[in-house]
């Protein structure tokens, strides 16, 4: 059956169900499940990082002892171990380690200079000056860039289905929330929200867009996705989309991933397929997935003059590896449909070649296929309702030796 969305004529089965119940197509693509304004998003007063606030439930934590500083919106200090921490606008900077792709020190300069024009420009205009102070993004790739960030929120809808009625209403972690689409797509609803990013100069970027949309009481903190600084269990669902290529350390974010996350909840990642047939994402250029490792990087130098060494796309099997040896034993690993709200940014030859990739999807074979070959992946992992159990430790011991020993 042939339904028009957007105008195109899209085959209900092209878009997966679970997609289709949330994203209407009488209201595709743009801002979707924003509420009428409630009292959780009237402006606040900045975040504390304590999260002592009932508007501000999310707690945020001192990396190194557990505890929460207290101060802002400059500077905060740990009342645990005595740490003192620096931030701008409300973001303390938590980070542990450095990003591989710019360092802290440059990361602050550039988040400064976004920090001088804050008050002085919209979000679109901090987008383009964040632009502005990045010389080593090719006009192309710019484009790319901002295309992806401004059609967001679109995907949102189908990310927080993802996390499944599990998640209810308990706060969602936007794990490498960068310019905040998703924060800002979802926030409106009322239900308490954390974004924590690596590089603090999106995190400018994504506090001008929420407290353009009136999410001034959402919490974003500067911290490494393998170290994050909120306490056990305090998510009831983490969305992390285009991240884990990213991370320096994948096997430890999807460990602290689930640390954070209630017995229950869910994990949400998008990522794109190292084997796509589609140029690889972040470069656009062909094939570098099918290279060795060790050859990507100076392959995509050649071929683009841009810098690929910060980045680590995963096939099938390695998505599947990489679950089955961390805490959550497995998880769903599928190749979603391309939304309306990316099609409609295509050109015609590109959105035929995207339709017909959906209609491939109707079918089991094609399904299989695209998980090898197709452009992205979903995975959904759920954090079991038992107790964690660390490898090589019995559990009714650990648990036993939790309580106080019997007197005599
Ligand atoms: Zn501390």
């Amino acid at each position: 059956m042939a339904i028009p969305v957007l105008g195109l004529p899209i085959r209900a089965s092209a878009i997966s169900r679970r997609q289709f119940i949330v994203q209407s197509p009488a209201s595709p693509g743009i801002r979707v499940l924003t509420a009428a304004p409630t009292r959780h998003n009237l402006p606040a007063r900045g975040p504390t990082p304590g999260g002592t606030s009932e508007r501000d439930p999310v707690k945020i934590i001192c990396p190194g002892c557990g505890a929460s500083p207290v101060g802002g919106p400059r500077t905060w200090e740990c009342p645990g171990c005595g740490a003192g921490y620096k931030g701008l606008r409300g973001i303390v900077d938590l980070r542990t380690a450095e990003d591989g792709f710019l360092s802290n020190r440059e990361d602050w300069d550039h988040a400064r200079r976004l920090d001088d024009d804050f008050d002085r420009i919209d979000f679109r205009g901090l987008l383009d000056r964040y632009f502005d102070l990045s010389p080593g993004i090719p006009a192309h790739l710019r484009r790319r860039q901002v295309d992806h960030i401004l059609s967001a929120p679109g995907r949102a809808a189908a990310w927080l289905a993802a996390l499944g009625p599990a998640a209810g209403s308990g706060p969602i972690l936007d794990l490498g929330c960068g310019s905040g689409s998703f924060l800002a797509a979802v926030g409106g609803s009322g239900r308490p929200m954390a974004g924590v990013d690596i590089a603090l100069r999106w995190l400018i970027v994504a506090r001008k867009r929420l407290d353009e949309e009136n999410l001034a009481h959402i919490p974003l903190v500067c911290g490494n996705a393998e170290r994050l600084p909120f306490a056990d269990r305090a998510f009831a669902g983490v969305v992390a989309g285009d991240v884990i290529e990213h991370v320096g350390d994948q096997d430890a974010t999807i460990a602290e991933a689930h640390r954070v996350l209630r017995p229950g909840g869910r994990l949400f990642l998008a990522a794109p397929n190292r084997y796509s047939l589609a140029p690889e994402p972040h470069v656009q250029v062909w094939g570098v997935g099918y290279l060795p490792r060790r050859w990507m990087s100076a392959y995509v130098r050649f071929r683009s003059g841009t810098d690929f060494r910060s980045i680590r796309t995963l096939g099938y099997g390695e998505w599947k590896r990489l679950l089955a040896r961390g805490p959550f034993g497995g998880g769903r690993i599928e190749a979603p449909g391309l939304p309306d709200a990316e099609l409609v940014q295509f050109g015609p030859i590109k959105r035929r070649l995207a339709l017909a990739y959906n209609g491939v999807l109707a079918s089991r074979a094609g399904r299989i296929a695209a998980r090898a070959f197709g452009p992205m992946f979903h995975v959904v992992c759920t954090r079991s309702e038992d107790p964690p159990r660390p490898r090589g430790t019995i559990r009714p011991t650990r648990r036993r030796s939790r309580r106080p020993a019997a007197p005599g």
